[in-house]
């Protein structure tokens, strides 16, 4: 990967976390960024709601993940694969940005 592969995949990453933070803040689970607490308590409230609980739980870890990996972009293990330290491909990453596995290393998911 260059480091003009690596910008724009830092911006693809940038791009889809705030989608996906918008997502969130259309489902309304986190209305209120100011104090952690807040936060904290809108996640403990719709632990209990059901289809909804469950997108937000996904979309959250999708989160988590992309801004992990924009910061191991950044670092000198960025876009090596996390089980065999294989590069992976910026194809890959561009299709799966929040991947930290090379296609070879990833099971199957019945495609
Ligand atoms: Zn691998």
């Amino acid at each position: 990967m260059n480091d003009q592969q690596r910008l724009k995949l830092k911006r693809l990453i940038r791009a889809r976390i705030a989608l996906l933070e918008e997502v969130l803040g259309d489902i309304g689970t986190i209305t209120s960024r100011k104090h952690p607490e807040e936060v904290e308590s809108a996640h403990l409230d719709i632990s209990d709601s059901s289809v909804e609980s469950e997108i937000v739980g996904n979309t959250e870890r999708e989160l988590t993940r992309l801004k992990l990996n924009l910061q191991w972009l950044d670092s000198e293990e960025g876009g090596a694969c996390e089980r065999c330290g294989g590069e992976i491909s910026y194809a890959r990453l561009e299709t799966a940005p929040d991947t930290w596995l090379c296609a070879a290393c990833t099971e199957p998911k019945g495609e």
